[in-house]
């Protein structure tokens, strides 16, 4: 049906654009990542072009003429606004003066000719979860997503739809303060976020949280372990796979993360009562048993009520390198009315 419409999503990175794209029949054409350079650090106006660049080779690949394209859907790092402004005080991302302030949105449409719809990174990750696990009943749906990275991620979609906020800051999950008794030890320091907070969830559940707060407290309680040898941010990227081999340090840092996610997505069962917890990030790189094991923690850890229990599901991010670009499709589609 060569006279169909489709939708383009464009994942941008800090090295890399990924770019897929969405039929009218809801099938992706392509089912891996399709890459090229995303030229961020270049500045904002061969970053667009970089884009646009993205946006002409995944047509190419699957021999999607450019007239098919209704939309395009965008997503980047952020912090940025609902509409796609990236911070006016910068982004770790986006570090020229150029970005800050930058609106990055307008400025792919203006050169695509296209409508563009944006999302930051963690709440097209978000959409593509809800979509991919609620399938046709998606917007019969709502569902949290915490996506453990450098950062905590994620975001929280309503009847389908990703929850924006007045500011387009709604979904910061990592910034969200939990309940610290019972999780840390005697004597464990309060964590610390970048962004000022003491206690957060991203304080914790974050490989930045691993290497400022986590890691150095549990080396003091294992006096002996070889991780003490390694500097502390190549030693902090070791845990996962010292996790995996069932490593009792690694495990105690795993378990006060999976207690954070926990008491994160109780905060949300009494706020939006979803009917899923999505958990995904670097553990959903590991083996199916640790990120089994994983899940089970944030489960127990999570407090619902019975009538709560009977309803909600627990599950891990599939497609996690694809869900940004696939995100970014789903929007384009349902805000472009298809
Ligand atoms: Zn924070």
């Amino acid at each position: 049906m060569p006279d169909t419409w489709v939708v383009v999503g464009l994942d941008n990175g800090g090295t890399s654009n990924n770019a897929t794209v969405l039929d009218s029949s809801g099938k992706f054409l392509v089912d891996r990542l399709v890459e090229t350079p995303s030229r961020v650090t270049e500045g904002p106006e061969v970053a667009v072009e970089s884009l646009a660049a993205s946006l002409d080779g995944i047509l190419e690949l699957t021999g999607t003429s450019r007239g098919r394209v209704r939309a395009v859907g965008l997503d980047t790092p952020g912090p940025a606004s609902a509409d796609g402004v990236i911070s006016s005080k910068g982004a770790t991302n986006f570090p020229q003066p150029a970005w800050w302030g930058f609106d990055v949105r307008s400025a792919l449409e203006d050169r695509l000719g296209l409508p563009v719809v944006y999302n930051n990174d963690g709440n097209a990750a978000a959409l593509y979860a809800h979509h991919a696990h609620f399938g046709a009943d998606a917007s019969r749906h709502s569902s949290i997503s915490a996506i453990v990275g450098t950062g905590l991620g994620g975001g929280v979609v309503e009847s389908g739809q990703v929850v924006r906020g007045a500011a387009g800051m709604a979904g910061e999950l990592g910034h969200v303060h939990i309940p610290m008794q019972g999780l840390l030890e005697d004597g464990q320091p309060l964590p610390m976020c970048n962004c000022g907070f003491g206690g957060d969830a991203e304080s914790v559940a974050s490989l930045t949280g691993i290497m400022t707060n986590l890691l150095p407290y549990w080396l003091t309680r294992f006096e002996d372990h070889e991780l003490n040898t390694v500097e502390l941010p190549a030693a902090a990227k070791l845990v996962r796979a010292r996790g995996e081999d069932g490593d009792p340090l690694a495990l105690k840092i795993f378990e006060q993360q999976a207690m954070a996610l926990g008491r994160l997505f109780t905060i949300a069962a009494n706020f939006t009562d979803p009917s899923a917890y999505f958990v995904g990030g670097g553990v959903v790189e590991t083996g199916p048993k640790f990120r089994e094991w994983f899940l089970e923690k944030v489960r127990e850890h999570t407090v619902l009520r019975e009538e709560q229990e009977r309803v909600a599901s627990f599950a891990l991010v599939p497609d996690l390198d694809m869900a940004g670009a696939r995100g970014a499709a789903i929007a384009a589609r349902d805000v472009s009315g298809a």
